[in-house]
């Protein structure tokens, strides 16, 4: 007997059908024996919608500000996994299992007061396991937990994945399998490059940095947790029979096992390619060249919670006056400028330059601690596809390349196969 906690994201509960097959599968599980926990997201698109209709309230009023309250935001958008997992719950008690669904506050999920990204503080798992152990099914809405305020407060986009790794750790499960539309984490995104090859297993690090580059198979905040807490977690797919052969399997069911580096065997020195659309470049021309002009530029950016990436600064040539470029989210330029503007005393640079609609690829490997020569080679290969470089960082681990974001799929593929990663 196992405990398992079953994830299941928006293309597999995205009507009945797809939610009578999710039951399936955790049917199976429960006839093996095991105890399980199941977390669901809202039917595909449903968030979306609820997004959108959050943003358009203000404006059918006629009101010139787009503001709305992030905990009005939370209670629209958290509704998608109430309708999810009540109806996962009456799927599976039609089947003959005993099965009842739970809102984040009911468990209760803790979370800090981050409405629309909130953070998971606390989990109490044991009104779960008591049920569990009663041979109960838990279904979980994913997404949601409760603030300080007392108020329904979500995770942040994809934040199922979070709410799944986090309730396997609360109750100690022996496995974490989250369930998607693809049987498992590719060398790139599949559907950008179908020669892509699934892994067995991929280690915590270059999960997290691909999770962080854009590849949205999973939540960075997920991976995360499955690292501090050593929870086993498993990338599979809810689109497989789930009476096929080997889909029950304990210790080895189909798809990637995320771990830790000493379990992987052959390591190769590039895992993955990832790439993240919607990026913008804004840059700050003849700028003062001085101690604390940086603070003065990234201080107040801060300040307004927008997230700056890359930072690249040229040296001046008389020592006075430099360049200054740097990366921020598409939907976060105009808020950016405004935020330069304001300070533009106290920075003090001449003019602010922004371009839109760029995209950032970027080559993961933990091999590249002792490989040289793995950058340099990105490097030609995108200069034979004539692609143009705007911006490079690097980490131990990773090359990100700023790029036109019309090149981003030809990039994605080009480094692929560069690093000979297409299947063979
Ligand atoms: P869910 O709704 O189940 O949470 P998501 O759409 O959030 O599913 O994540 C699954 C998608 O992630 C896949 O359909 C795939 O297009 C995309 N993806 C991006 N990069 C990768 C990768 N390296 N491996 C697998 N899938 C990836
Ligand atoms: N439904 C939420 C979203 O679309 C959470 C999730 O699917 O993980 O972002
Ligand atoms: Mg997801």
């Amino acid at each position: 007997m196992a405990r398992i906690v079953m994830k299941f994201g928006g293309t597999s509960v995205a009507n009945l059908e797809r939610i009578h097959n999710v039951a399936r599968h955790v049917k199976r599980e429960v006839e093996a024996g095991h105890e399980v926990a199941v977390v669901v997201s809202a039917m595909s698109g449903k968030t979306n919608e609820l997004v959108g209709w959050v943003q358009d309230a203000p404006k059918v009023t006629g009101a010139n500000s787009p503001f709305y309250d992030a905990r009005e935001y939370d209670a629209v958008v958290a509704s998608g996994e109430q309708v999810t997992s009540g109806l996962l719950a009456i799927a599976l008690q039609s089947m003959g299992i005993n099965a009842r669904s739970w809102q984040g506050w009911q468990i209760p999920i803790r979370t800090d007061n981050a409405h629309g990204a909130a953070r998971i503080l606390e989990i109490d798992g044991s009104e779960i396991i008591k049920r569990m152990g009663e041979g109960q099914v838990a279904v979980v809405a994913g997404f949601q937990g409760l603030g300080p305020d007392n108020r329904i407060a979500t995770l942040g986009r994809g934040g199922s994945d979070t709410s799944a790794v986090a309730i396997a750790a609360a109750v100690k499960a022996d496995r974490c399998d989250i369930y998607t539309d693809v049987d498992g984490v590719y060398t790139t995104d599949p559907r950008i490059e179908p020669k892509a090859r699934r892994m067995k297993k991929v280690s915590f690090e270059e999960m997290l940095e691909m999770a962080s580059l854009g590849s949205k198979v999973l939540q960075v905040r997920s991976v995360e947790l499955a690292m501090v807490f050593k929870v086993r977690t498993f990338v599979r797919s809810s689109f497989e029979d789930p009476d096929a052969p080997g889909m029950g399997d304990l210790l080895n069911p189909p798809g990637t096992l995320i771990c830790d580096e000493e379990e992987i065997v052959e390591q190769e020195v590039v895992t993955g390619i990832a790439y993240a659309k919607d990026e913008a470049q804004i840059s700050l021309r003849r700028l003062a060249d001085r101690p604390g002009v940086s603070a003065a530029i990234f201080g107040p950016l801060a300040e307004a919670h927008i997230n700056v990436d890359m930072i690249v600064q040229n040296t001046s040539e008389d020592g006075s006056k430099t360049d200054m470029t740097f990366t921020v989210p598409s939907g976060d330029v105009q808020k950016a400028l405004k935020v330069l503007d304001e300070n533009k005393a106290t920075i003090g640079f001449d003019v602010a330059q922004s371009e839109s609609g760029l995209a950032k690829v970027s080559v993961i490997g933990i091999g590249m601690r002792s490989h040289a020569g793995v950058a340099a080679l990105a490097f030609k290969a995108l200069a034979e596809k004539g692609i143009n470089i705007k911006a490079i960082t690097t980490s131990e681990i990773k090359i990100s390349i700023l790029i036109d974001g019309a090149y981003s799929e030809l990039a994605v593929r080009t480094l692929h196969s560069a690093y000979g990663l297409d299947k063979s």
